[in-house]
Order: structure tokens, then C-alpha cells, then sequence
């Protein structure tokens, strides 16, 4: 009853175009077609799509030792999906994280369960940054995965106490550097063996690097990622 009150009152709308529709549909017809799942070949560890088959890891990849497993970019990252995450991200448009986490959590069930994670933890953003944005937009859609994919989420545990320049101002090598130290653990033990980190977009992979760091000190044992889009690499 709430639920229909609201979306009385806030339409429901759809996460490409951002015009109204229905609300028993996610999407409207002509965006469904623009939204398009990242398929093979794709790189095993950061999951970018990658040029040839008999290539296994991206040329970013094969250089730099991630910490963590693997993960998935779940999109395209073409114009649309950008635009779409940018309105997540600065436009208030909360209500995109719903379609998302719906959507990714059907469609890459299986490889996520294969994980066998324990917990979702979202990247956290400086609480700066939360006061004057509001929201943590990872955390909504990291909230939405928790519920379909039925794995616990964990928003306390990682803390960001360093207000960091936004990475997509920075070059690769200042993308780490500006973010050393900029994450703690607020309890000293991490209690989760497996854990999968949420965030918006995946570029070099500095930020889940960083977050992995932090978790793997305090005792994780293995880390996964899953973001909306993902930059294209090599
Ligand atoms: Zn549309
Ligand atoms: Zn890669």
C-alpha cells in the first residue's frame, strides 16, 4: 500500500531515458536494447571485455598483481549506461539501484554464488561527501544485491576517513596514491572470510585494490567485486 502510495506520488521511471513508466515494467521499450550485459571474452581477473578469445587476462591485468579474485563490470559501459550512472550517482536518482540490483543479481546469480561470499560490502565514500550528496550510491545498490542474492551487507565495517580528489581526475599511478590509507576497518578483526565489493564503476581497479588491502590485512581471505560498468581496457 505504502509502496503504490509512492509511486503515486514518484512515478517510477526508467534508469536510461529517465521518462516515466509503468510500474510493473523496469525499463521502456526503446532503452531495453541499449542496456547490454558484458559477454565472452572477457578479461578472468578484472572482467573487462578483452579482443581476442585465446587472450585470458587484459594487458592491465598481465602487468599489475591485483589483491583481489575476480569480479564483474555487469554493463557496457557505452554513452547511455555512463549518463544512467552519473544520475545515480549525482542526481539523486536513488531509485536507479533498485532496476540495478534486481537486474545484475538474476542475471549473474550463478557466478556469484559460485563465489560463496559472506558478506557484500559497499565502498564507502567519505562522510563529507555523504552529508553533502546525501546518499552512498554504492550502498543502495549494494543493498539491493544483498536482498536478491540473499547474501548479508555489511556497511560499517570499511570506513573512508580520507576525503579523496574524485580518481577520475588522476593518471594510474596517482590513482593509488591518493588513495593509501584512505580506508580503515572500524573493528580490528575482519570476521568475513569471502567478500564481495560493491561499488559504481570500475576503472584500474585502484579503489577495490585499496579496499582489498585493508580487508586482507584484517583477515579476509578472498575478495570479489561487482560494479555497474566497467572501463574498457587494453
Ligand atoms: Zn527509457
Ligand atoms: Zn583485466
Amino acid at each position: 500500500m505504502i509502496k503504490r502510495l509512492l509511486y503515486g506520488m514518484f512515478p517510477r521511471r526508467c534508469p536510461i531515458c529517465d521518462k516515466c513508466i509503468n510500474s510493473n515494467i523496469d525499463i521502456c521499450s526503446k532503452c531495453e536494447g541499449k542496456l547490454e550485459f558484458l559477454k565472452e571474452p572477457k578479461c578472468k581477473k578484472c572482467g573487462k571485455p578483452i579482443d581476442a578469445e585465446e587472450k585470458e587476462y587484459c594487458m592491465d591485468c598481465e602487468k599489475s598483481n591485483h589483491l583481489y579474485e575476480t569480479g564483474i563490470g555487469a554493463y557496457v559501459y557505452s554513452n547511455e549506461v555512463k549518463q544512467s550512472i552519473y544520475k545515480f550517482k549525482y542526481h539523486n536518482r536513488r531509485d536507479f539501484s533498485e532496476f540495478y540490483g534486481r537486474s545484475i543479481a538474476t542475471h549473474f546469480q550463478k557466478e556469484i554464488e559460485y563465489w560463496n561470499a559472506d558478506v557484500i560490502i559497499p565502498i564507502p565514500i567519505h562522510r563529507k561527501k555523504l552529508v553533502s550528496r546525501g546518499y552512498n550510491q554504492a550502498e543502495l545498490f549494494a543493498r539491493e544485491l544483498s536482498k536478491w542474492l540473499q547474501i548479508p551487507m555489511d556497511s560499517h565495517l570499511l570506513v573512508r576517513v580520507l576525503n579523496t580528489k574524485p580518481q577520475k581526475e588522476l593518471g594510474n599511478n596517482d590513482r593509488s596514491k591518493n588513495l593509501k590509507n584512505a580506508f580503515k576497518l572500524t573493528e580490528n578483526v575482519v570476521k568475513y572470510n569471502k567478500v564481495i565489493l560493491v561499488d559504481d564503476i570500475y576503472t584500474t581497479g585502484s579503489t577495490i585494490d585499496a579496499c582489498s588491502e585493508v580487508l586482507l590485512l584484517g583477515g579476509a581471505k578472498k575478495i570479489y567485486f561487482i560494479s555497474l560498468g566497467i572501463g574498457t581496457g587494453i
